[in-house]
Formats: structure tokens, sequence, C-alpha cells
């Protein structure tokens, strides 16, 4: 199957080092992301946070671990015949920092759509995708109702009710168990 991969919360664990890193810039003592728009957390426009985020892109998306088992997860999916294809709300600009993270940090990396503040449900319909790997609920339920099964990554700021369509991981054990489940062979 063609496997659709968000990246951040799902292979970069991002959060805990932006929230850190957030703490700092605003002097705040916010010990959890509870929502996925952090600058609601802040209390801040968006576009302060960006500018943030933009002046300190490259520590931003450089220092950031792999989740655990990302690495691994990625290397089954791929033995069992998958397809993967990253689909990010980076942008384009940031493609150059994040090849060399997955690098670094010896994730496979290959196809890659970074459609910055588009949606990844046209990426999902443009590129065939079938299975989705997502963290941030709102992009989990567009994909779903399209149609598209989506394994959500059980992260703080996800805690709702999940609607059909949408199964709750714990680990990337629990990503790669769901796959099987729907795709016994692989195609
Ligand atoms: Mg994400």
């Amino acid at each position: 199957m063609r496997i659709g991969v968000d990246i951040d919360g799902v292979i970069s664990d991002s959060y805990p080092l932006w929230l850190d890193e957030l703490n700092r810039h605003y002097g705040k003592n916010i010990p959890f992301v509870d929502d996925y728009n952090m600058h609601l957390s802040f209390d801040v426009s968006p576009e302060d946070m960006n500018e943030f985020f933009e002046t300190n892109v490259e520590r931003l998306l450089m220092r950031p671990e792999a989740i655990s088992g990302a690495r691994e997860g990625i290397e089954s999916l791929r033995q069992e015949g998958h397809e993967i294809i990253y689909v990010t709300a980076r942008t384009l600009d940031q493609e150059e920092l994040t090849a060399h993270w997955f690098e670094l940090k010896g994730i496979y990396y290959n196809q890659v759509l970074f459609t910055g503040f588009g949606s990844k449900l046209d990426a999902v319909k443009q590129w065939g995708i079938e299975v989705f790997i997502e963290d941030y609920l709102e992009n989990a339920k567009l994909i779903a109702e399209y149609g598209v099964p989506v394994f959500l990554i059980d992260t703080t700021y996800n805690q709702e009710e999940l609607p059909p369509g949408i199964t709750r991981c714990h680990s990337w054990e629990d990503i790669i168990a769901g796959i099987r489940k729907i795709s016994p062979k692989s195609s």
C-alpha cells in the first residue's frame, strides 16, 4: 500500500523540544502541549510564533530526537512491500534541513510532500495515498472522512474521542500491527 507519513510528532519528536524553547523564549512554564496550535497555549499571535520559528528554524528542526521506534517502523513497512510518502506541513524552504535531519538519524527518506499551509487531504487525493499516519487530529479527521484509514499517534494534544476510521496508537509497534490487520498481504 501507499502510506502517507507525517513528520513532526510522528517521525521527529519535535514537540518536547519546541515546548522547551518556547517556554524559555516567552518566559513561561507550560508543562505539556495541550493544543496543537501552540500559540494558543502561549497566548501569542500565530504571526509572533511563526517569527520565532523562522528565526530559529535550524535549531528547532535539527535538534529533536527521533520518535521511539520510528526508524524501525518505517523499515518494517518498507520490507513488507509498502511505499512510504512523507506528507508534512513543513514548507519547501525547510527541505534541506529536513533531509539532513533524516540522514543524521539514519531514517529512510525519499518522497516528501511539503504542504506548508496547504491541505494534507489534497495531497492524499492527488497521490492516491491509502493509509495515513498522523498526530494532528484535525488532519486525521479530514483524511478519515474521505475514507482513508488513519493511525493517530497518541499525544497530549489529541485526547478527544475519535470518529470512525481513526485508530489511536501508543507506539510504532501499534501502528505496524494495525497496518498488518488491514493489509495482511502487502500490495
Ligand atoms: Mg504532525
